[in-house]
């Protein structure tokens, strides 16, 4: 999968990318994250990516000229004579999404991780100062997306948080392929508690049943724990999840507190 990263500060990325999973993806050519400095599609003597607000107010906003010259350069020229809606995206690149981070986006998740991680090339923006030209967001961007409602200083975090997120789900990643299938979130419930060695620290013991080598034993276990992790944590989550009958009487039975 590509990843095409537009930034003001290129520098955030690569202490990240080049650690543990994500670099083993990029090795193995699994994931490819190109990641373009912004500034460098600027022209004038002082290379100028902000400017003041019109109308005033505090802060700078990211100029609509970089912005548009680093993505079409990268993706492709977009033939806006005929297409000029808001938000619909430009015919030459409808295949590549063009996402901006943005505090005002669509709330990141799994389902969107797992959306996301079916396209074979995506690009990514990151906002600085005030945010950005509306212009970009309304003939540019495709798609937005925020990382929750808190306001950063930068889209960067956000970049390698979809990054990371969209790259555990692809083919071959993860070392254990069935690694990102009881993940918190992937099946709409929080996962199962882990343990490991010792079976016993401090007088606390690992649960028996961990230790039985009864899969099927364990296995629901482990069913059980994610579900009652989920209802005491999360039970916002057990309206959407799909669950058994068996589940559903167990949740009947953690909510008479048996
Ligand atoms: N003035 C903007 C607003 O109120 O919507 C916030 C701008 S923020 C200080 C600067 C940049 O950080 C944004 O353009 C965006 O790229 C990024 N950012 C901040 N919070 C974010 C969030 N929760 N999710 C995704 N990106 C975020």
């Amino acid at each position: 999968m590509q990843f095409e990263v537009f930034t003001l500060l290129p520098e955030v990325f690569p202490s990240y990318l080049e650690t543990s999973i994500l670099k083993r993806a990029r090795d193995r050519g699994l994931i490819n994250v190109r990641v373009h400095n912004i500034r460098d599609y600027t022209h004038d003597k002082h290379h100028m990516t902000d400017d003041t607000p019109y109308g005033g107010g505090g802060g700078m906003v990211m100029k609509p000229e970089p912005v548009f010259e680093a993505i079409e350069s990268v993706l492709g020229r977009f033939d806006y004579a005929q297409d000029a809606s808001p938000q619909t995206p430009p015919a030459s690149v409808s295949n590549i999404p063009i996402i901006l981070l943005t505090p005002q986006g669509r709330v990141f998740n799994q389902t969107i991780a797992k959306e996301l991680s079916a396209h074979p090339h995506i690009a990514l923006l990151c906002g600085r100062y005030e945010g950005i030209d509306e212009r970009i967001r309304e003939h540019l961007v495709t798609d937005e997306i925020s990382i929750g409602d808190y306001v950063l200083t930068g889209g960067e975090i956000p970049a390698l948080i979809l990054i990371d997120a969209i790259s555990r789900l692809l083919p071959n990643v993860l070392g254990d392929p069935t690694g990102a299938e009881d993940d918190s979130h992937a099946m709409g419930l929080l996962e199962y508690p882990h343990y490991t060695r010792p079976p016993e620290f401090r007088g606390w013991h690992a649960p028996e049943v961990l230790l039985s080598g009864d899969h099927a034993k364990i296995d629901k276990w482990r069913r059980q724990q994610a579900l009652e992790r989920t209802f005491k944590k999360r039970p916002d989550m057990l309206e959407k999840a799909e669950l058994t009958k068996e589940d559903l009487k167990f949740i009947e039975k953690l909510k008479a507190g048996k």
